[in-house]
């Protein structure tokens, strides 16, 4: 289905070092935390902005090639599994956390911001990201809010979508939409940015997010008692949650 004028097509795009067509290279795409099923892509293809996106996706729809959007590959639904073959698009090199707003408890980051590095990102400032996931070693930012990912926090703080205040997404077409904002009262029409959160990549490639944060829950002396959650944080060291314990 994909031929080399393809691949060199996809290569003028994100440049020779960002797609990879080698079987042996490939493999490591072919499958995720399912550990299950598996099928090889023609092409891995990873681009590093929203522009490369654009035009790596106008492409595969313009030549009716198959595109499956990944992060981490630790979902367990089979969602980064590229079944038809055609372009896994892996996001892992944009991975830059843009913004972390202390003042406006918000944070604008890019799909491939790896969970723990942002969780210790913003234990720094003495903030936190509620969603949890237990992959968060290798499970990316667009793979959580692309899952509407939880964790064991999410029992008392919600889900990916709770923390969702925009996004910046790319469709099928190569169109670029920015849908919301940072701000909480941002919601005029549609909220399309909460049809893109848990749609595990089948509307569009998520590119940028705007997150809601919440300050540091304060760390407390191992006397607590044992009814008090214990909590895992982003620099290492684990907390205890009082608001756990008063309910
Ligand atoms: C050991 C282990 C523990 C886990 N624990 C939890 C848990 O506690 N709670 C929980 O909810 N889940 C859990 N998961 C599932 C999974 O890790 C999470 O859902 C995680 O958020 C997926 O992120 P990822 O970067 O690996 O995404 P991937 O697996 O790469 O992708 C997930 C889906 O999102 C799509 N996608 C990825 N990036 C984008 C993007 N930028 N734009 C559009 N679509 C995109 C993919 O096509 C795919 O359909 C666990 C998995 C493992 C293996």
């Amino acid at each position: 289905m994909i031929n080399k004028q393809h691949i060199e097509a996809l290569r003028k795009i994100v440049g020779h070092t960002n797609v990879l067509d080698a079987i042996e290279q490939m493999t490591a795409y072919s499958y995720d935390g399912t550990n299950t099923w598996s099928h090889l892509p023609d092409v891995v293809v990873f681009p590093l902005s929203t522009s490369q996106v654009s035009r790596v996706l106008k492409y595969a729809n313009d030549n009716r090639i198959p595109v499956t959007p990944r992060g981490g590959g630790t979902n367990v639904s089979g969602g980064s599994i590229p079944i038809k073959g055609g372009i896994v698009l892996c996001l892992t090199k944009m991975d830059k956390i843009i913004e972390i707003n202390k003042t406006n408890l918000n944070a604008t980051v890019e799909p491939g911001v790896v969970l723990q590095d942002f969780q210790k990102a913003l234990g720094k400032e003495g903030l936190f990201f509620p969603p949890d996931p237990q992959s968060f070693a290798g499970c990316t930012m667009g793979g959580v809010i692309a899952e509407n990912s939880g964790g064991p926090s999410c029992l008392k703080y919600g889900v990916a979508k709770q923390y969702v205040l925009g996004l910046e997404v790319v469709l099928a077409d190569g169109t670029v939409m920015k849908l919301g904002g940072l701000t909480p009262k941002n919601r005029t029409g549609y909220e399309l940015a909460m049809l893109f959160t848990g749609s595990e990549g089948t509307l569009g490639v998520i590119t940028k997010m705007g997150l809601r944060l919440m300050p540091a829950l304060k760390p407390t002396g191992p006397s607590w008692p044992s009814l008090t959650m214990r909590r895992w944080r982003g620099d290492g060291n684990l907390y205890y949650c009082q608001q756990c314990f008063t309910l």
